[in-house]
């Protein structure tokens, strides 16, 4: 498959890695946004949240626990980032999922997670939430 993480995954293209384990990959970023920014994804291809198996995306999370801490002592950041982004609306680039760990300081002029507060319609948030709910599949 044409895909870049996949590739990384094989070897056929180069990362530095930070953590490996029988379902689980974690590499730098070639573009960090901060000191740090690492990614955490699943060897089997999943493009976002809806494709990945249940077993991978728990692996992926447990990966990222475990790194957050492993950042924390090596950089001891003011604050971590969790990003994970699925599909284009949501500002996904690369299609095969993947967890940003991205370290925070105090005035690092990050503007990621920043968004203005405007209070909603409270008929309207309930009637969204009692569709989700009725949705939710156990
Ligand atoms: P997203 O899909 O969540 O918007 O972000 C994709 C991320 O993958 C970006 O932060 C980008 O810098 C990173 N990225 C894209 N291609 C490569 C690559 O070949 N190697 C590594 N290490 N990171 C990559
Ligand atoms: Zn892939």
């Amino acid at each position: 498959m044409d895909c870049i993480f996949c590739k990384i995954v094989s070897g056929e293209i180069p990362s530095v890695k930070v953590y490996e384990d029988d379902r689980v990959l974690a590499f730098m970023d070639i573009n960090p946004i901060n000191e740090g920014h690492l990614l955490i994804i699943p060897k089997a291809h999943a493009a976002t949240i809806h494709e990945i198996a249940e077993g991978d995306f728990l692996a992926v999370m447990s990966a990222t626990r475990k790194l957050s801490a492993a950042v924390k002592k090596t950089l001891n950041p003011d604050g971590i980032n969790l990003l994970q982004l699925n599909g284009k609306a949501a500002n996904q680039v690369v299609p095969h999922l993947h967890v940003h760990i991205v370290p925070r300081w105090f005035g690092d002029g990050l503007t990621i997670s920043q968004w203005e507060m405007v209070a909603g319609n409270m008929e309207k948030i309930k009637a969204i939430a009692e569709k989700i709910q009725r949705e939710i599949v156990n």
